[in-house]
């Protein structure tokens, strides 16, 4: 066993016997872990945060070697992203935002990209006009920093140029020439400009991309063809389940 201090970004909690609670972290150093809080839900002031979900702490932990639900002695706030919680639909995308990074990372797999994205994210939802973009480049970048990200630079079977229009298939992942756009009957055409503006939020800095215009047609279909695509590839339907909890959040 070894004590361990780390960022963690809360992605979930459930409650644990009668006094404490698991929660499941993303964290800089370690990626994704479960963490004890024993004692929290009967001495509330124990730790000096509420472990809301999608808040930043620091937290120290003693990693178990035997098991894979380590330790937490210390949780300390570092930010609530307080402003996202008076608004219900900033809510809503912050929770997309957690449960994305829950779904798509795997136990301990460190990756600082993920995080620090996540943290940048979680900031401009609290204030930034325009929150749908937000999570469309979050979830472009996230695909991408895990290794998912579709194949749109040529076509993704015989990897000639794309010139004319172009089909998306989410069988193969990507696009596919006029050649080739019979091997999968179910692709679909898409925009220009949603292809480009997934190449330009791959290839820059968040900065940047922040600065990227998108008009209505083209976040409603990337929106489309980021979801298809995850829900394709993960073989699980992403919203479905979708809930808000209030009371775990205000
Ligand atoms: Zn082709």
């Amino acid at each position: 066993m070894s004590i361990h201090k780390t960022e963690a970004i809360v992605l979930s909690t459930q409650n644990f016997r009668q006094t404490s609670l698991i929660a499941n972290f993303y964290t800089r150093d370690f990626g994704k872990l479960s963490g004890l809080l024993k004692g929290i839900r009967q001495e509330p002031f124990k730790f000096n945060s509420s472990v809301d979900v999608f808040s930043l702490n620091e937290i120290i932990f003693y990693k178990k070697t035997k098991t894979s639900l380590h330790l937490v002695s210390q949780c300390d706030l570092k930010n609530d992203f307080r402003l996202i919680k008076n608004d219900l639909e900033r809510i809503k995308k912050a929770f997309s935002l957690v449960r994305l990074i829950n779904i798509l990372t795997a136990e301990e797999d460190k990756n600082e990209d993920i995080f620090n994205l996540a943290v940048d994210c979680l900031a401009q939802l609290e204030n930034n006009s325009d929150i749908d973009k937000i999570l469309i480049i979050f979830k472009i970048k996230l695909l991408d920093f895990c290794g998912f990200k579709p194949h749109l630079d040529s076509c993704v079977s015989c990897n000639n140029k794309i010139i004319a229009q172009a089909k998306f298939s989410l069988k193969f992942g990507g696009l596919l020439c006029d050649r080739c756009v019979g091997k999968d009957i179910k692709s679909r055409t898409v925009f220009r400009g949603t292809v480009a503006s997934i190449l330009y939020i791959e290839k820059n800095n968040f900065d940047n991309v922040l600065r990227l215009g998108m008009n209505q047609a083209i976040k409603r279909e990337l929106n489309q063809v980021l979801d298809a695509f995850l829900e394709f590839h993960l073989d699980k339907k992403l919203y479905n389940e979708e809930k808000v909890e209030a009371g775990g959040v205000i």
